[in-house]
């Protein structure tokens, strides 16, 4: 039999509620492992200790009907934990102790989940390839001096070396499905609106979603499950009626109609991607749904403006870091001097281009040119996905336009950076669910993953889609524990 650590979350789950394993023997399976693998540097804050007591509580007083029961989770550092550290990759937050806990990770603490940690992350979730923490970059463990994509890079990290059995991430432009293609793991990013922001870091509130980073895609549903609920502490939540996602996964999708879109043959997409995709189209028709060619027009437009909106919005966020009310702080010589030298030692470089260009749209003069302009491209492209729902139920494309790059590789050139979000960033600017599921592996071995984007608050549908197209693909992760 596997190890525990190699298991899935809903075999642990079934182990638990059998009385096969204690919440303690499993807590204490993945802190072992996480101590031998230190140098892939995925957390930030370990609570292992306190995880500890946590399982021995749970087991003392074990309680089957829960849906993480005594499961320990470590997750994003981005999530604000009640007394722990949560520093969302920044100097700025290095000591910030937060006195309230995201809704999210409260969601699953009462499913009986236990901190086991905070993973690494990219500084404010600004990035693709967690190279911009101030933590250090966190090494895929696909392989030495690869990134594991990013910004939710810590979660991936530490998910694929089973390091932890689910994790879960923020995805404001790609940050859990780029990761997740990244690792060979299942990343989703749930509908804006699914999942409370109460809590969260904030990087670009109208494109910011928590959700689920896992190795199947059952688990995916059981993660979305707990985390997805409608909050009145955050005003942009919805309340809608949620799905047993879990028990309602079915791998039928006879019928279904799935959307393949021209525009995203973009030039110079490697052929191995271009393979994958065309792979996907024929375990889609294996599965007996119908493929439809559709086109989304406006794609092209996508990533400069989600470039111009995120920034925007990243710049008035970050307004609150100024040294004064929690945080970093620089002494300086009368209180604008504290604040420049407070934000300039403070953030990091890419943080720091994020408020540059933030502000400079925003400016007077250039609001209207570039702003606002932004803000109708964004209604186009929102609409273009509207009409092609008027036809298809989900819509597949590959993940990222390449599979892990090396450390170092990218991170000079900030465009060459940013064109990895080419295909996920359409999704947050239209508030869609996309899914990421491994599909393949390239050349190197490193894996490819395909994108499932759906209806909006239909992640049931997307869900479904990956079930049955990961039945066929049958995905093997090639990982040597070359780090331990
Ligand atoms: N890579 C994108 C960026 O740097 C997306 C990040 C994210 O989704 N948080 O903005």
């Amino acid at each position: 039999m596997s190890s525990i650590t190699e298991l899935s979350l809903n075999e642990i789950v079934s182990n638990i509620k059998s009385k096969k394993f204690s919440s303690t023997e499993v807590t204490k399976a993945f802190i072992e492992r996480s101590e031998k693998s230190k140098k892939l540097n995925a957390y930030v804050t370990e609570n292992f200790s306190s995880a500890i007591d946590c399982a021995k509580k749970f087991d003392e007083k074990p309680n089957y009907e829960l849906k993480l029961p005594g499961i320990p989770i470590a997750v994003k550092d981005l999530f604000c934990t009640n007394g722990i550290k949560t520093t969302a990759g920044s100097k700025i937050l290095n000591n910030f102790i937060p006195a309230y806990e995201s809704t999210v990770t409260q969601n699953i603490w009462q499913q009986g989940g236990i901190l086991l940690g905070k993973l690494n992350c990219d500084e404010f979730a600004m990035g693709s390839s967690n190279e911009t923490s101030f933590f250090g970059n966190v090494h895929n463990p696909i392989g030495e001096n690869l990134v594991p994509g990013g910004s939710s890079g810590g979660s991936s990290a530490a998910l694929a070396a089973n390091l932890t059995p689910v994790t879960i991430g923020t995805d404001t432009g790609g940050s859990i499905r780029q990761p997740a293609s990244f690792t060979g793991t299942v990343g989703l990013k749930p509908t804006y609106g699914s999942c409370s922001r109460y809590g969260i870091v904030a990087f670009a509130s109208s494109l910011d979603q928590a959700g689920p980073m896992t190795k199947n895609v059952k688990d995916c549903a059981i993660l979305l499950e707990v985390i997805s609920s409608f909050d009145k502490k955050d005003s942009t939540s919805i309340d809608f009626k949620r799905n047993n996602y879990s028990s309602e996964l079915t791998n039928n999708i006879k019928g279904k109609k799935i959307g393949i879109p021209k525009e995203y043959r973009v030039d110079g997409m490697p052929q191995e991607i271009e393979n994958l995709w065309k792979k996907g189209i024929e375990f889609i028709k294996d599965c007996g749904a119908e493929i439809i060619d559709i086109s989304l027009p406006h794609t092209n437009y996508a990533l400069p403006t989600y470039y111009i909106v995120a920034p925007a919005e990243a710049s008035s966020n970050l307004a609150r870091y100024d040294g004064v009310k929690y945080g970093f702080r620089s002494a300086g010589e009368n209180l604008i001097d504290m604040y420049e030298k407070t934000r300039s030692e403070g953030f990091g470089e890419e943080v720091k281009r994020r408020i540059m260009i933030g502000t400079y749209v925003l400016s007077s003069g250039y609001y209207d040119a570039y702003y606002l302009k932004a803000q109708k491209v964004r209604q186009l492209i929102k609409k273009d996905f509207d009409d092609a729902y008027k036809i298809v139920d989900a819509i597949l494309t590959p993940s990222t336009p390449s599979s892990a790059f090396k450390i170092g590789e990218k991170s000079d050139d900030p465009v060459s950076m940013y064109l990895n979000d080419i295909f996920t960033v359409p999704v947050n600017l239209a508030g869609l669910p996309g899914i990421s599921i491994p599909a393949g592996l390239d050349k190197n071995g490193y894996p490819l993953g395909l994108q499932i984007i759906g209806k909006p608050f239909d992640e049931q549908t997307i869900l479904n889609i990956a079930y049955s197209m990961e039945e066929k693909i049958n995905f093997k992760n090639n990982i040597s524990d070359w780090w331990i």
